[in-house]
């Protein structure tokens, strides 16, 4: 029998295939003790479980696709050098002999040790290496409690064509999955404008979230229909459904092959004025897609996915060529690279590590906070983007700003920079613009200010939403309570562009408003002429703004008109 369950569809496409379901159980740790004559066989079981953890270790590493990233091959040689350390691999045995208790037991003790001692360190690059512990602990405390590995884990793994569907997916295993060629998302938990999300409309295959519960009418090889318009996921198909999807798959390629053929063809309204449709990019790899769909820069360079699935942070000069890369891919158009953006939902290891609890993480120690926080994080990476500014247009975008003093000790520090580069005689671009993203309320409100200290502004509307509504981003349980089209934060754009302009600076939208057909118009009628989105949508954006005038998009905008357009009534605005 056919079952419809629905979700929030969150990137475009219909995929037709089997499901393969990712679980991440919580592994149940109890302890027991063992008989003193049983002590014996209780750490030959240890041995045997940390043998056959190396020995699974190498045959991934064995098996590596050619495709895949050297950053996993790196991450793997890591973890099977701590496979062969005494911390992990002799100290759980003295523990299992001294306590007489089982093997999982003993290595959940010596994990909490080595955690609490790498909590205590004070360099936050070695704070890290506490996620390597936990991804090797439980590789062997899973092979003890007779568990396997995930499946996308392996890189040997067969998962193309797979429609993956789980409770949640961190944004380092949307990467790791990428490998595979997945054919679409489904996630339980997580909304709209989840990382998740974003990386599965970047990578343009079709997505949905917040299918609650889902799970308990899906088993592994499903077959399944995912329609990441509507938002539907239909399991077990009939024929007649099948046909017409099929139908509807054939339909939506033609319809976006005709899109292709605008790619040559400028973005400007009817009446003649230009609006630049640029992308925002999270892989470097996707940055050919910025070439292919006709964008005409990058608005947003989101450089976080440069320090996932590893195990230290990149260097300078890590930083410097991959940012020399882009900007020879590109071949001209600029290039706005955002400054490290991690903390709350975006963590290096999708923030499966363990570890003190960290109370509302989306108002903590994030993006800049973290980056002022940590200058040996965050130099290397803004020396890299002034030097490899010299290569083409380059812009630095700094994420979350949330008061005037941050932008001070930025600009100091950019300052600091090009006098050692000076000194250094390295060539860059002495024009390198410094521009912030506005996506606190409270920045918003002092927009004008910030105007005075930067050269061009970009409004971050997922966080933006999420700070003035007080609606968590990725909860499904209050998503439909995040709207782009709330007075408060309509009033809040409308500010931000009026003091923009005021003061005579750029101002874009790069959050993900900027890629939702609906809001184009209000957006180009509340005052925005650069618009940064995901790649995909870049051709079915054109097609709008080639269909409109700016008068339109002006009525749209008019507060009395506001209900037509959005369905929202505007009683305050
Ligand atoms: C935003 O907040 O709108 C934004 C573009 O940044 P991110 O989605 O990466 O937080
Ligand atoms: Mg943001």
């Amino acid at each position: 029998m056919t079952i419809a369950l629905h979700g929030v569809g969150v990137s475009r496409g219909i995929a037709i295939g089997k499901v393969h379901i990712v679980k991440r159980d919580q592994l149940d740790i109890r302890e027991y003790s063992i008989k003193q004559h049983l002590i014996d066989d209780e750490i030959k079981r240890f041995e045997n479980a940390v043998t056959n953890a190396r020995q699974q270790l190498r045959a991934i590493r064995e098996h590596i696709p050619e495709s895949t990233s050297a950053d996993i091959e790196e991450f793997i040689d890591t973890h099977l050098l701590m496979l062969g350390d005494v911390a992990l691999t002799e100290e759980p045995m003295r523990l299992i002999k001294e306590l007489a208790c089982n093997a999982e037991w003993a290595l959940k003790l010596q994990r909490d040790a080595l955690v609490t001692v790498f909590d205590e360190m004070d360099d936050a690059y070695l704070r890290t290496r506490k996620d390597d512990v936990d991804y090797v602990v439980n590789r062997i405390q899973r092979l003890l409690l007779n568990q396997t590995p995930l499946q996308h884990e392996k890189p040997d793994q067969k998962l193309a064509g797979y429609i993956v569907m789980a409770n949640d997916l961190t944004p380092a295993d949307t990467v790791l999955m990428q490998h595979h060629g997945i054919a679409a998302f489904a996630t339980e938990s997580g909304g709209p404008t989840s990382h998740t999300a974003i990386l599965a409309r970047s990578l343009g295959i079709p997505a949905i979230v917040g299918l609650q519960n889902a799970l308990r009418y899906i088993k592994e090889d499903d077959e399944l229909i995912l329609d990441g318009v509507r938002g539907i996921i239909l399991v077990d198909p009939d024929r007649y459904a099948l046909s017409d999807y099929r139908h509807l798959q054939k339909e939506e390629k033609r319809y976006y092959s005709k899109l292709g053929k605008l790619k040559n063809k400028p973005s400007i309204t009817l009446d003649g004025i230009s609006i630049d449709l640029q992308a925002n990019i999270e892989l470097p790899k996707d940055f050919e897609t910025v070439v292919e769909v006709g964008a005409q820069g990058v608005g947003l360079y989101r450089t976080e996915f440069l320090y996932m699935n590893r195990e230290s942070p990149p260097d300078e000069e890590e930083h410097y060529v991959a940012y020399t890369k882009v900007i020879e891919v590109l071949n001209g158009l600029p290039l706005t690279i955002r400054t490290l953006d991690l903390g709350a939902d975006k963590q290096v290891d999708g923030g499966r590590q363990s570890g003190p609890v960290i109370n509302n993480p989306a108002l903590g120690l994030r993006a800049i906070r973290l980056c002022l926080k940590e200058p040996a994080l965050f130099r290397p990476q803004l020396r890299a983007i002034i030097r490899a500014s010299v290569h083409g247009p380059v812009r630095i975008m700094i994420p979350m700003l949330s008061n005037i003093h941050e932008i001070q000790q930025v600009l100091q520090m950019i300052e600091d920079i090009k006098k050692e580069l000076d000194v250094l005689a390295i060539p860059y671009d002495h024009e390198l613009q410094i521009g912030g993203m506005i996506e606190v309320p409270a920045a918003a409100v002092c927009a004008d200010i910030f105007a005075q200290q930067l050269d061009f502004l970009s409004i971050g509307t997922n966080d933006l939403i999420q700070y003035t509504l007080a609606v968590d981003r990725g909860n499904e349980h209050v998503s439909a309570l995040y709207s782009a089209v709330e007075p408060a934060v309509i009033r809040l754009i409308r500010t931000i562009i009026q003091d923009a302009h005021r003061h005579g600076i750029d101002v874009s939208v790069c959050g993900e408003m900027a890629s939702e057909p609906e809001y184009i118009m209000l957006l180009v009628g509340l005052g925005i002429r650069t618009l940064s989105m995901t790649p995909p949508m870049i051709p079915e954006i054109k097609q709008m703004i080639r269909s409109v005038t700016i008068e339109d998009c002006n009525i749209v905008a008019r507060k009395d008109n506001f209900f037509f357009t959005t369905g929202f009534i505007p009683i305050l605005l």
